[in-house]
């Protein structure tokens, strides 16, 4: 018997209940999950480091290292645990079909909620060509984001504008695009692939037959490794070609649907990230911001401080959570 031990990332769920697609070095193995490890939340997920153990039988996932960030989902009561080790929240807009400010503030408050970086990227650029009045209108209602510090792209996955700038963003992280259907991120993927990523299965199938070549230090018999024709499911995590720090995008469906479930209502002023500057000397600590007397955010708001349309976002966002109806919104 030959035991080998190595570590790697989880980049894909395989076809099979109990297995999870781990990438070590440039081969993606078929590895199982012990049957301890299979209560949901427990899983490996995609996204997480793995220590995997192989021997000339099969290759089995010993040890999931600890998460830096989890992006969590929930659809019904019951939270599920999507991918794991993210740094950066791309939320992809455009003008057609078009975004509005209600879905940016709440995929913001999330995204903050989870400790993850946002960019903001109106994509199909050439619909609204510089110097045309519709270019000026879309620039005038991200600027409003711009302003309180999020970064703001505007790119064109069809035409190429903006690319490189993006690429060079994602580079050294582990991002998600996140947004409502229609918006282009399968484009968007596919342009940063460069050709090498396809949404596709077949071409995921086609890189595991690749991998039976390359040797690694263990005397696996890598027919059996690779043997149950392992279609990955999505959610999967894509290595980006090209020069610089690696970059890596999580696509998944799944996690296009953020959740404010999670934000109490008086927690979610903490994530109205222009806000805390002011709240800080707001008369009353634990003000909300709404009526209270000596409110600096509100203020800051009459002066032009803090934008009103953020405040007024704030305002209703805080209404929904204290009622509890709306929790989770769909933004795919
Ligand atoms: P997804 O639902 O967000 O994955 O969106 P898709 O990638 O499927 O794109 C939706 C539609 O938008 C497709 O018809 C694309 O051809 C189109 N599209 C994507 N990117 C661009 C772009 O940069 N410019 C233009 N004009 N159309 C685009
Ligand atoms: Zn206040």
């Amino acid at each position: 018997e030959d035991f080998g031990y190595a570590s790697g990332y989880v980049v894909g769920g395989a076809e099979r209940h109990g297995q999870v697609l781990v990438k070590v070095n440039q081969q993606t193995l078929v590895c199982r999950i012990p049957k301890g490890r299979r209560a949901p939340n427990m899983e490996p997920i995609v996204g997480d480091e793995v220590k995997i153990r192989t021997s000339d039988a099969e290759a089995v996932v010993e040890e999931v290292l600890p998460r830096r960030s989890t992006l969590i989902r929930r659809q019904t009561m019951k939270p599920q645990v999507l991918c794991a080790n993210l740094d950066l929240a791309v939320l992809v807009l455009s003008t057609e079909p078009n975004f509005s400010e209600g879905m940016v503030d709440r995929v913001l408050v999330s995204a903050h909620a989870q400790s993850l970086d946002v960019v903001l990227v109106l994509n199909k650029a050439d619909l609204v060509p510089r110097g045309s009045e519709a270019r000026h209108r879309v620039e005038r209602r991200l600027f409003v984001y711009e302003k309180i510090g999020y970064k703001v792209l505007f790119v064109s996955a069809l035409e190429g504008e903006g690319l490189e700038d993006l690429r060079s963003l994602l580079g050294g992280r582990t991002s998600i695009l996140v947004g409502n259907s229609g918006v282009g991120k399968s484009c968007l993927l596919n342009k940063l692939g460069q050709g090498q990523i396809e949404v596709t299965v077949g071409d995921i199938s086609e890189k595991l037959k690749l991998g039976r070549h390359i040797t690694t230090t263990t005397t696996m018999p890598r027919r059996r490794l690779f043997s149950f024709s392992p279609r990955p499911l999505r959610p999967f995590r894509h290595r980006l070609p090209g020069e610089g720090p690696p970059a890596f995008l999580i696509d998944s469906p799944g996690a296009r649907r953020f959740s404010i479930w999670d934000v109490k209502p008086e927690e979610l002023k903490e994530h109205f990230i222009e806000f805390i500057p002011f709240a800080r000397h707001c008369k009353f600590s634990d003000c909300r911001h709404l009526q209270e007397p000596g409110c600096m955010v509100k203020q800051a708001v009459e002066e032009g401080d803090v934008p009103p349309e953020r405040y007024m976002s704030y305002q209703r966002i805080y209404q929904v959570l204290l009622e509890g109806t709306e929790g989770s919104f769909r933004s795919a």
